[in-house]
């Protein structure tokens, strides 16, 4: 079949690659008919990780069942599916209490759980292909309504929109609420849609991309430049009080100051600045464990000059990692079909499988209409 391999820094290319096949009698194996790029294969492509050369690529993918396993009971054949990026078993301790982020089978117990086409979460082929194996498939699969409607909206069900949903989780938003998200990326956005679903008074969004912040401006929310000054000193001019209710990263350790430089603590720093005292921030933005052997400045990034005591001083509370999708990808996709929510607006085009190195490239440089791309396979 063809897949998106990575082939090393800043380069991936469409590849013939051995197809899936069932490993264990719970796996399913799912012809692909969209897998998104996701802010997050950006750290492999970028070179930032241990990710080898020979790597499929993928972890946002839904599509048709196409095989199943002889120990799989309630996903069929033929079945529309989405795959919540965690991979994970459905019966250890922390997947029975909701956190299938945090799964302790299918990663080593302490490390962020599965997912797929990933370094170092578990063995797991990606989506970016004509087909994909599922493990602990009637665990992992979302059923979805058949047919072909609300292909873009379910298709953010594997990741973006719960993960924004969660964001929101973590730092509490409740109804009336002023809520400030750092990042107007795909992730971003979805925790700002997210927030507006759950009633939020006022929504501000920072970024400095300009075309990011226009869609910014679309969703009704209320972008804000950090080019233009301290982001936190902007936002609490616009609501003329001490701070927001609720303050959400969706920048992670890339953070960069205006002139481009990294500083990954800057939006953590920026948010206890932005929220005000005791109320709740959520990280949903990645952040790397330190490596105290690291040998280069970009695997060192997990020591952050975060500032605890101003943070203990307002009596936060924040709430970090991977985003337990599985929690809400089952309610989030009722809120579609119902027709409360149609996350798909961000995604900016669809496009052949073929097409994956020109949009990793112009994803990785922000270009204006490659906000979220989708690749079909089957086109
Ligand atoms: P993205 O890279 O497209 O978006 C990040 C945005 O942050 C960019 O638009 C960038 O201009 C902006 N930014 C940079 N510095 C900033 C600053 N100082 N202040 C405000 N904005 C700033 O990525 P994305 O796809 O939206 O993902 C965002 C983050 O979320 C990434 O770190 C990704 O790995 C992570 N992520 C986490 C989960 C999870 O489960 N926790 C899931 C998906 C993605
Ligand atoms: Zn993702």
């Amino acid at each position: 079949m063809k897949a998106v391999v990575y082939k090393g820094p800043f380069e991936v290319a469409v590849e013939d690659v051995d197809d899936p096949v069932i490993q264990y009698p719970t796996d399913v194996i799912v012809k692909i008919t969209s897998t998104a790029i996701c802010g997050s294969d950006l750290h492999m492509y970028e070179g930032r990780t241990d990710a080898k050369p020979g790597i499929t690529f993928g972890h946002e993918n839904m599509g048709i069942v196409e095989e199943v396993g002889s120990g799989v009971t309630t996903v069929k054949v033929g079945d529309r599916v989405v795959m919540p990026f965690n991979v994970a078993c459905g019966f250890c301790d922390n997947c029975r209490a909701g956190n299938s982020a945090f799964c302790l089978t299918v990663n080593e117990p302490g490390k962020a759980g599965g997912a797929y086409g990933y370094v170092g979460m578990g063995p797991y082929g990606g989506g970016q292909a004509e087909y994909l194996r599922v493990p602990f498939a009637d665990y992992n699969c979302v059923q979805l309504p058949q047919g072909e409607e609300h292909e873009k909206d379910f298709a953010l069900l594997a990741d973006i929109f719960p993960t924004g949903y969660h964001s929101t989780e973590l730092a509490g938003v409740k109804p009336g609420e002023t809520v400030a998200v750092y990042g107007a990326g795909p992730v971003g956005l979805m925790a700002a849609y997210s927030a507006q679903i759950k009633g939020a008074s006022r929504v501000f969004v920072v970024d400095h991309v300009p075309n990011r912040l226009e869609l910014v401006k679309e969703l009704g929310a209320e972008p804000i430049n950090f080019d233009d000054g301290d982001p936190a000193q902007q936002i609490r001019d616009a609501i003329q009080d001490y701070g927001v209710d609720r303050g959400i990263d969706a920048v992670g350790y890339q953070a960069t100051e205006p002139d481009g430089n990294e500083q990954p603590a800057i939006v953590l720093n920026q948010l206890v600045d932005t929220v005000r005292s005791t109320g709740g921030l959520g990280v949903v933005g990645l952040y790397v464990p330190s490596d105290p052997g690291a040998p280069d400045e970009h695997s060192a990034k997990g020591e952050l000059l975060f500032r605890i005591g101003r943070f203990f001083e307002k009596g936060q509370t924040m709430g970090t990692g991977q985003a337990n999708v599985k929690k809400y990808a089952h309610r989030l996709r009722d809120l579609i079909i119902a027709g409360r929510a149609k996350p798909g607006f961000v995604v900016s085009k669809e496009l052949p499988l073929a097409d994956a190195p020109d949009a990793y490239e112009r994803f990785d440089k922000r270009e204006e209409g490659y906000s979220k791309v989708l690749l079909q396979p089957a086109r």
